[in-house]
This record gives C-alpha cells, structure tokens and sequence, in this order.
C-alpha cells in the first residue's frame, strides 16, 4: 500500500459485504485511470447479510489479523484502514450501511440517518449540521455512560450513534454526496410530482419499491 500511496496522489478504501462476504479493498488513480487493489475478503462473520457495526467491528478485533515484516507493528485490520486515511489522506466509500456502520450509526432507517450529517429522517431533503469528529467523540461519550449502566441508548438523546466507530473519518472524507439527498428526491418525485390522479395501485406499488421510510 506504500507503493500505491507514493505513486496515487488519490486513494479510496472501500468496504462493503453482499452474499456473506465483506470485501475491502483500495481506489486508486493509476495513470488516469482508476484502478482497484483487494486488501481483504473474508466471510463468516455471523447472520447479518447487511453491512452492519456488528459485522465490520471484525476488522476492529485483536488477534483474528496477523501481520508480517514491515506491517507487524498492526495488531487490528481497522488500523491498517486508519493509516490510510490518516496518513494517506485516503477516502471512504461504501453504501449507506456500510458509511453508517464505519462511524458507529445506526441503520439507514435511524432518527438521525446520516453519516456525514445530522439530518433527521423525516427531511432528507435538507442537510443538517455536520457530523464532526469533535461531536462524535461527544456521542460516543453518552453511549460509553449508557453500556456502563446498561441502558439502551435513546436516539433522541445520542443522534443515532450506537456504537463505537471501526474508522475515525471526518465527513468530508467521506466521498459519495450525503446518500439521504438523492433519497429524499425521490420521495419528493414519487409523492409531490406522480401521486394519484395517476393510477393509484401503480402508484402504491412504487412508492413501496422505491420510496424510504420517511414520514411526508
Ligand atoms: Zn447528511
């Protein structure tokens, strides 16, 4: 990764599972085109087929990644992610479960649903004050208080952070737009621009497939 960091002035880590499998690999600017290097594929890592922090908090754990030569002062696949984001200015990509459980989130379908800001679900359209790193580190204070006293964290009191993140990433490393814009489009689009008089049961049928839970 140190040779593609020297000769890439632009890197990417992507994480994401589908069939069972959590792959996580590197983008990277080859020449002028983009090319991609696997770091990590593994399965077996429970029942969940989402990327969630359950799932990825593997990458986080002691003694399941062994490291070698130039690499064996790791003891955690998240560092090794860490460094590149921290030392190689790399950024993160992956889908909305995926973003949201890298930073500790809950789902998608969560009151604060965002991974880069604090929109609440019922106004995806708008952003909302950004997710730092400073205002997260206070979020994972209310949840570490709340695991002490075992206690369910509400997410009206912690802005849907769940758990502790697997990767430290500030929202501006984060590359896709917030996810929660195009979603709110098309909710807009489905209910505001095709509602009935078109034909209600087609209708219906779309705005089930397509739309998120939002409350209009
Ligand atoms: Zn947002």
């Amino acid at each position: 990764m140190q040779l593609v960091h020297n000769k890439s002035k632009w890197l990417c880590v992507g994480i994401d599972k589908g069939g069972g499998v959590t792959k996580v690999g590197v983008t990277f600017l080859c020449g002028k085109k983009a090319a991609f290097i696997p770091l990590l594929v593994y399965s077996g890592d429970g029942n969940s087929v989402k990327d969630d922090n359950i799932t990825l908090s593997l990458l986080h754990k002691e003694g399941v990644w062994h490291f070698i030569n130039s690499s064996a002062c790791w003891s955690r696949f998240s560092e090794v992610l860490q460094w590149l984001v921290d030392d190689c200015g790399a950024y993160v990509n992956g889908d909305w479960p995926a973003l949201n459980a890298i930073r500790g989130l809950g789902s998608p379908g969560s009151t604060n649903p965002c991974p880069m800001c604090y929109v609440r679900l019922g106004d995806l359209l708008t952003m909302g004050d950004s997710r730092t790193l400073g205002k997260q580190d206070k979020e994972i204070g209310t949840v570490v208080v709340a695991a002490a006293r075992n206690q369910r964290v509400l997410p009206c009191t912690n802005n849907s952070q769940t758990a502790f993140p697997i990767l430290r990433v500030a929202p501006d490393r984060i590359v896709p737009i917030p996810l929660h814009v195009l979603l709110g489009l098309g909710n807009f689009f489905l209910n505001k621009v095709v509602r009935p008089p078109c034909d209600p049961e087609w209708w219906a049928a779309a705005l089930k497939r397509h739309s998120v839970k939002q409350r209009l």
